[in-house]
């Protein structure tokens, strides 16, 4: 692994949710951190917008301009173009259809050079290198958040395939008669245990007459959607709804880590994402117990661990990754 360069440098998860910035030392320190809501309309030029302005934050908070950072790293959804420095059709953020140039936007705004990670896979590295797969050459993370993203470590090297690898959240787990899924399929495990998909199948219910303390949860804390935290408070509280959904939502997951599993054998499974970081370990275990009767080796199921560097994975494993010009320089 290239030895990163000296001096503070900044870090971008930019989620379907949320936006988590970080400014970092040159050994992981976190010298800064903000956090802003991603934009629910408009299009790419207003989500970075939202990013330049969490960045100034966090590098404020770390008593330091922007361009003071040697440079910044973006984890993003979507198809990414690290030379190029382009997003293209990332479905969960709004009006991202073509391709973007994200890094040259931000390059110029924030005045440091930018380098594009796609988000999943940064997050998956930042706990291969930094958090709880620090002793495994093999990994499965599956990220359980808006969507279930799924980022493959073997032989200590990132496997990314022809540039679309480890979208585990596509996984097939009910062939006949599945949900409609965020991506347009069906019967996807996304379409069960995204937080995204679990919201609208949740005020579909709800509309038909399923009582639900979601969303007056929601009202209460001002939130237009239901985060991570509104469904934990109402798995809390035994709401029928979301104990039911979350049930699936488990199930589904077994089945899905387990199908991966059985193709990759890896050493060990990493459970983050908003949802998979705020349930936790009560919930990594339920999800461990919902894999065993698919593993095909059921005597030596790997262990399922809640990632260790939690809400600020992503934004430290955009942090590790280096400019394409800068890494040439
Ligand atoms: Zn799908």
């Amino acid at each position: 692994m290239a030895r990163r360069r000296a001096g503070p440098h900044g870090g971008v998860d930019l989620g379907g949710t949320k936006i988590q910035t970080v400014v970092v030392d040159s050994r992981h320190a976190v010298l800064g951190e903000a956090r802003r809501a991603t934009p629910t309309t408009g299009g790419p030029a207003d989500v970075a917008v939202a990013i330049a302005g969490a960045l100034r934050e966090a590098a404020a908070a770390a008593g330091l301009r922007p361009s003071d950072l040697t440079h910044v790293g973006v984890g993003s959804p979507g198809a990414i173009n690290a030379e190029a420095g382009t997003v293209t059709s990332a479905s969960n953020l709004p009006g991202w259809t073509g391709a973007y140039p994200l890094a040259a936007v931000l390059a110029d705004d924030l005045g440091t050079p930018i380098a594009l990670g796609n988000d999943v896979q940064v997050a998956t590295d930042a706990e291969a290198r930094l958090g709880a797969a620090r002793e495994y050459s093999s990994l499965l993370g599956v990220f359980w958040g808006t969507g279930v993203g799924g980022g493959i470590l073997l032989d200590g090297k990132p496997w990314t395939g022809l540039g679309a690898g480890g979208e585990i959240g596509h996984v097939c787990i009910q062939m006949h008669g599945g949900l409609r899924c965020p991506c347009g399929r069906h019967g996807c495990m996304e379409a069960y245990a995204g937080r995204g998909a679990m919201e609208r199948r949740a005020r579909e219910l709800h509309d038909k007459g399923r009582p639900t303390e979601l969303f007056k949860i929601a009202r209460k804390r001002g939130r237009e959607r239901l985060t991570s935290g509104i469904w934990a408070r109402a798995l809390e509280q035994k709401d029928p709804l979301a104990t039911k959904l979350m049930a699936d939502a488990v199930e589904a997951l077994g089945a899905g880590v387990a199908s991966v599993v059985n193709v990759l054998d890896v050493e060990v499974v990493i459970l983050g994402g908003g949802l998979g970081v705020r349930l936790g370990k009560p919930y990594a275990e339920k999800i461990a117990a919902a894999m065993l009767p698919h593993l095909f080796n059921d005597h030596r199921p790997p262990p399922v661990l809640v990632a260790e560097l939690g809400d600020l994975g992503g934004a430290l494993g955009a942090s590790l990754l280096t400019p394409v010009a800068a890494a040439a320089s």
